[in-house]
């Protein structure tokens, strides 16, 4: 993997320090070698390899790939399927009789069309939590994004479960691919019990592996842990060890106050996804404090959650929603800039968990670089590209994915696999996976 040799060719930059202000540097070439970026120099400056494959990039912009900090790649299948309906409904009535269905297949074919639309909207890297992560493993590999992947574990489950749980994320990190590594995905705070939870949390510290899991996704969620337990999901998960053991949580619109600093106390190791698409969908009282989180210097990314909730896996799309959303919860139209935005969309989200790339077009980082057309009549004219891309461009304006220094998408077509195929596998097998039976569900939803 990472092919040696490939120089992008006169394109424009796209530069997101860790903080201030981002800058877009013209007529640049980027030199890409063993899987990194061995140089970004102004176009022709630096003799090209006769052997390298030299991609022409004039008139685009190269911005570091997307990274999803939080999906469940399979539930493509189930895209559209649970609409204008409430959290409890969406959990008991719908998503969790039809997750019955799962099967290696399925969650095979649902994986490969989820790395497709990744790719495709120049995504580079995913944290996802879902259950089979062997045939998600494959798709991941097949397609040649990066992926973290979590196996999802309920308690009601059962004991043994917990040990296939573990075992299951030992083998994706060990598949020998630098493409994926791991977390252990207890669910949830309100599915998994504070003894599954503690025996998670040692379970990662002994294995060297981080946490992805489900807490205080919704303001009710916190009062409801408040009224049954005295204390908040963040609580439980500082109580249990899930803190200290390392932590991606997802969406986090439930985080009061009080959880801040218990988060800060870990800020080394923990970090929040917020996905706000499927928040304004189900009609959410509050978004994820995102400012209050980085204010007390607490890690940020942008997912998409499941394609359930959120229909699409498009981290350029959420990423424009978390920028308005927090800017109209703020009243505070400086918040949230779009080089702020952007950076939490590539570097925020390649911080939460190792996959291997820093979400930076900086000479030694991973050579994930994305090309994006701003040609298009939406776009134009372009006065500021950081504007452009966050706020104008769509996902099929990406017109090039590089992941660890491989052409995976180029002139908007998958190197790897076929799309018509894969979108075909698919259709066939979601009906099958959409029938609910009276009575029968893999949980429960009961906060
Ligand atoms: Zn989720």
């Amino acid at each position: 993997m990472g092919t040696s040799g490939v120089v992008v060719r006169s394109c424009s930059v796209v530069r997101l320090p860790v903080e201030g202000p981002g800058s877009v540097l013209p007529d640049q070439d980027l030199h890409l070698a063993d899987g990194r970026i061995a140089a970004v120099v102004p176009t022709g400056s630096r003799p090209v390899d006769p052997d390298a494959r030299v991609v022409e990039a004039a008139g685009l912009v190269a911005m570091p790939g997307l990274t999803n900090a939080h999906s469940h790649m399979p539930m493509v299948l189930m895209r559209g399927a649970a609409e204008d309906v409430g959290i409890e409904e969406w959990f008991n009535d719908l998503i969790w009789p039809m997750e019955m269905n799962l099967t290696p297949d399925r969650v095979h074919a649902g994986a490969r069309l989820a790395c497709a639309e990744m790719l495709l909207g120049g995504i580079t890297a995913v944290a996802d939590h879902y259950f089979l992560t062997d045939r998600i493993a494959e798709a991941v590999v097949e397609l040649g994004i990066r992926a973290n992947l979590a196996p999802t574990y309920f308690s009601s489950q059962g004991r043994a479960a917990r040990q296939a749980a573990v075992a299951a994320a030992l083998a994706v990190r060990d598949a020998g691919s630098p493409l994926l590594t791991a977390s252990l995905g207890p669910h949830a705070t309100y599915t998994v019990d504070e003894a599954d939870l503690r025996w998670f949390a040692d379970a990662a510290v002994a294995e060297g592996l981080p946490i992805h899991i489900h807490a205080a996704e919704t303001i009710e969620q916190t009062r409801a842990s408040q009224d049954r337990l005295g204390v908040t999901p963040i609580e439980v998960l500082a109580r249990t060890g899930v803190l200290a053991a390392g932590a991606l949580i997802a969406h986090g619109t439930g985080i009061v106050a009080s959880d801040l600093p218990l988060l800060a106390e870990y800020r080394d190791r923990v970090g929040v996804a917020s996905c706000p698409k499927g928040y304004f969908k189900v009609a959410m009282e509050t978004m994820t404090p995102v400012r209050s989180l980085l204010e007390h210097g607490i890690r940020v990314g942008v997912g998409t959650d499941g394609a359930a909730s959120g229909n699409t896996l498009d981290v350029l799309e959420q990423t424009r929603l978390l920028a308005l959303s927090q800017k109209q919860q703020e009243r505070d139209p400086r918040f949230l800039t779009t080089a702020d935005a952007l950076r939490l969309a590539t570097r925020g989200g390649a911080a939460l968990v190792p996959f291997g790339t820093s979400g930076t077009l900086d000479e030694g980082s991973a050579a994930d670089v994305v090309l994006v057309d701003l040609g298009g009549p939406h776009c134009q004219p372009v006065h500021d590209p950081l504007a452009a891309l966050l706020y104008s461009a769509r996902a099929s304006d990406v017109r090039t994915v590089i992941v660890n220094g491989e052409v995976v998408v180029d002139e908007r077509r998958l190197v790897r696999a076929d799309l018509a195929e894969i979108v075909d596998r698919a259709a066939a097998v979601a009906p099958e996976l959409l029938a609910r039976r009276p009575g029968e569900a893999v949980q429960h939803y009961a906060p």
